[in-house]
């Protein structure tokens, strides 16, 4: 098989881009760069089977591939929120851009979407069935509002041209090469309880996440692009342990023997309240259900992170980064 992993050098797709090459697979690799590194590949740089390539899924590329995962887009409130229209641009012109390489090459597409479908959640546990509660004009629409049209894009596609489509639904996942500047929970409160500051908790911290663990996640993705071709989705996939931010502040603290207390901070604007996935579907049509649990998982992590050099903000991460990721230009991103 010839894959191409878009977002391929960001956190998920790296694990992505390993777990395929594991399976014998020749990997292309797609990436701008703007939240992922080079760092997070290189290691895979050797293997023949794979190849990387710097380009803007915004921008329309040729390439052959049997199979695509499109995972390109800044999957972190912070930086989704940083330059918005290009982050509705990702979204939307990245999936007609891979639907295009799809119609041209027979692929099957993958499509990364997200629990951010369902906004904050009036039904919970959320199930695929539930339409969501997002708000169009709000500060999390270019990334909630850009999957959505992506997740139509596919279906109308499926619909008018038969593409073998398939979309995810990813909750919250964690693990090894987050980036330390990411301003995910998980990583923020790891980072934070290593230095022995204080925990950043948003709101009251009585918010709910479920975190699943990136192998895991990874599993769950890999099992979904082999499942037949009746089955598109969405389903969802994540780990449906529930946490309050307090809960999980607790954890990191206690795991990291750290003395650290938690600071409140105000609550960003359209913070969903509750989120929690029903895997049913994922249970029943992909006989997959995640294996880690949250303590044996963030210890990993906090293990990964125990070995990162934490950086002063704004300093770049890595010297192969390129000028537009945000980690290099914290008040600036080229557009
Ligand atoms: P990430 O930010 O680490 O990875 C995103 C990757 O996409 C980065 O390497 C980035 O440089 C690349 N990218 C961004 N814009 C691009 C563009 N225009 N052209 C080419 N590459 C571009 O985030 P992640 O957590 O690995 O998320 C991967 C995918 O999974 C995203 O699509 C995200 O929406 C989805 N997802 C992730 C989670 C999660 O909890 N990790 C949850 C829901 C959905
Ligand atoms: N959060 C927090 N402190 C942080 C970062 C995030 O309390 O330093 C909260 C955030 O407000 C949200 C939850 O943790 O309620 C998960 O945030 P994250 O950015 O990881 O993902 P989201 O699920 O919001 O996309």
């Amino acid at each position: 098989m010839r894959v191409l992993v878009t977002g391929g050098a960001g956190f998920l797709g790296s694990h992505l881009c390993e777990r395929l090459l594991a399976e014998g697979d020749e990997v292309l690799c797609l990436d701008n760069f703007f939240t992922g590194s080079m760092r997070n590949v290189a290691h895979l740089l050797h293997n023949p089977r794979f190849e990387l390539v710097q380009h803007d899924i915004a921008l329309p590329l040729r390439v052959e591939a049997d199979e695509i995962y499109n995972l390109a887009c800044p999957a972190s409130p912070v930086h989704y929120q940083r330059d918005p229209v290009r982050t509705m641009k990702t979204s939307v012109l990245g999936a007609l851009h891979v639907i295009e390489l799809a119609m041209q090459s027979g692929a099957k597409v993958l499509q990364a979407s997200t629990s951010e479908v369902y906004g904050d959640p009036q039904v919970h546990p959320q199930h695929e069935a539930y339409w969501g509660h997002v708000n169009p004009v709000g500060v999390r629409a270019c990334y909630d509002e850009g999957k959505r049209c992506a997740e139509t894009l596919l279906m109308d596609c499926r619909r008018q041209h038969g593409i073998d489509v398939k979309i995810a639904r990813i909750f919250n996942t964690y693990g090894p090469r987050m980036h330390p500047e990411d301003g995910r929970v998980v990583s923020n409160f790891i980072v934070q309880a290593l230095a022995g500051e204080p925990l950043t908790v948003y709101g009251d911290g009585t918010q709910t996440r479920s975190f699943c663990y990136v192998d895991d996640l990874v599993d769950a993705l890999v099992r979904l692009m082999a499942s037949p071709p009746d089955f598109c989705g969405p389903v969802n996939l994540g780990n449906p342990v529930e946490y309050t931010m307090l809960e999980l502040a607790g954890q990191v603290v206690a795991l990291c023997g750290s003395a650290s207390p938690v600071v409140f901070r105000p609550l960003p604007g359209d913070d969903p309240a509750r989120r929690r996935p029903d895997i049913s579907l994922a249970r029943a049509m992909l006989g997959w259900e995640p294996r880690m649990g949250l303590e044996e998982g963030l210890e990993r992590t906090i293990g990964y992170f125990r070995g990162v050099e934490r950086l002063a903000p704004g300093t770049q991460f890595a010297s192969d980064d390129t000028a537009c990721s945000p980690y290099a230009c914290p008040t600036e991103v080229r557009p």
